[in-house]
């Protein structure tokens, strides 16, 4: 199912002298989520997100903008009859039902012409609960589970509808660092079997950008970029987006263009084809940096360090906005601990320039 988002807003009025402003906690989302596709709604906290999803599953009314399913209106249908699928941070379980009867507890209130029997109700659940590989455990209470597995009872409770869409709001905040890892493929997993459209909401862009086939990064209520993650990541728009994705982050620098020369400091570090003279942001990826005798850019060296198949060079230079620049190199490439400085050349497709005022990305020509 296609999801279409026309003009969509959202305001929240100022509340008393606290809270005086009003919040556009959605501003005039205009773009469409194909059918199928799991899509990852990134930014930080606050910037949106769960407003987003509220609104899609109708738990929140637009204060302009409409909503499609396919080619149907929602935005006045009622959240039961939109056939959404919701799975929360906290996964929300009755402690006192069997995870048998938590994801049955959809299926009970349904009427008229949507009611099952007790026995299509069964199938529906070992269903939901083969697609989440917890068959075994349907007899259990909540309470006898680990986190995990509490979130897979909440993700076959949120699909036991065969809902039209899957929206899942920060689904792994709660599990350890490798449980989010295993259920994040899981979900993807799922996803990818019932071909469900699915919106993943999160901050953490390395979980957006591993499982999602489209990410759409937000600030403040404001879409900043829509795409594939790779794309998004070799080609941000702006300078919020560059330093939101990646691990490590992105290297900051502030730099000058003249002559379509790029300088960092003294350094003439890069050709920059087509670049208007004057002062920019630089941004450089930690693979963008090549060790090099007689590179152009020269860092005072802090260490390197090992990071098994690669090194990780920490240095600074004084065009550095942050303390340190890290860059990541092949661990053939040997660096000496107690050298007092090293040299790179720079990948131009690894290197991005913003402008001082609006942020915005400035396009340079690299020559082959
Ligand atoms: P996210 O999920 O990205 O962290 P939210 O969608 O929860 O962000 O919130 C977006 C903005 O809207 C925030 O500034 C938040 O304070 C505000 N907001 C959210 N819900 C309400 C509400 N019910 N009333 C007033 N402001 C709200
Ligand atoms: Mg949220």
């Amino acid at each position: 199912m296609k999801i279409t988002l026309e003009h969509l807003t959202k305001k929240f009025p100022g509340r008393g002298r606290k809270n005086p402003t009003e919040v556009i906690a959605v501003d005039d989302f205009d773009f469409e989520i194909p059918d199928g596709r799991l899509v990852g709604l990134l930014g930080p906290s606050g910037c949106g997100k769960s407003t987003t999803l509220n609104l899609i599953c109708g738990l929140l009314k637009p204060t302009s903008g409409k909503i499609f399913f396919g080619e149907d209106d929602v935005t006045d249908l009622a959240p039961e009859h939109r056939g959404v699928g919701l799975v929360f941070q906290n996964y929300a379980l009755y402690p006192h039902l069997t995870v048998r009867q938590n994801i049955q507890f959809p299926l009970e209130n349904l009427k008229g012409a949507d009611k099952l029997s007790k026995q299509e109700m069964a199938d529906r659940v070992l269903e939901a609960a083969g697609l989440v590989q917890i068959e075994a455990l349907l007899d259990r209470k909540p309470g006898e589970l680990s986190g995990g597995q509490q979130q897979r009872v909440a993700i076959a409770r949120a699909l036991v509808k065969m809902p039209r869409v899957l929206l899942l709001d920060e689904p792994l905040s709660n599990l350890d660092a490798r449980l989010r890892l295993q259920t994040r493929e899981e979900i993807r997993r799922i996803q990818k079997q019932t071909g469900i459209t699915t919106i993943f909401v999160t901050h953490d862009q390395d979980e957006a950008m591993s499982i999602s086939d489209l990410i759409v990064v937000m600030k403040d209520g404001v879409v900043q970029q829509i795409g594939k993650p790779q794309e998004v990541y070799d080609n941000p728009v702006n300078l919020f987006v560059a330093k939101f994705l990646g691990t490590p982050p992105i290297n900051l620098f502030s730099g000058r263009v003249k002559d379509e020369m790029l300088y960092l400091g003294e350094d003439q570090v890069l050709s920059v084809k087509d670049a208007p003279d004057g002062e920019v942001y630089v941004g450089i990826r930690p693979e963008g940096f090549l060790l090099r005798e007689d590179g152009a850019m020269h860092c005072q060296l802090v260490r390197p360090e090992v990071m098994g198949r690669d090194v990780s060079i920490v240095s600074t230079h004084e065009a550095s906005e942050n303390p340190t620049i890290r860059s990541i190199i092949q661990a053939e490439n040997h660096v000496d601990p107690e050298a007092s400085h090293v040299q790179f050349d720079l990948r131009p497709r690894k290197v991005f320039l913003f402008s001082k005022t609006d942020e915005k990305r400035i396009p340079f020509r690299i020559e082959e």
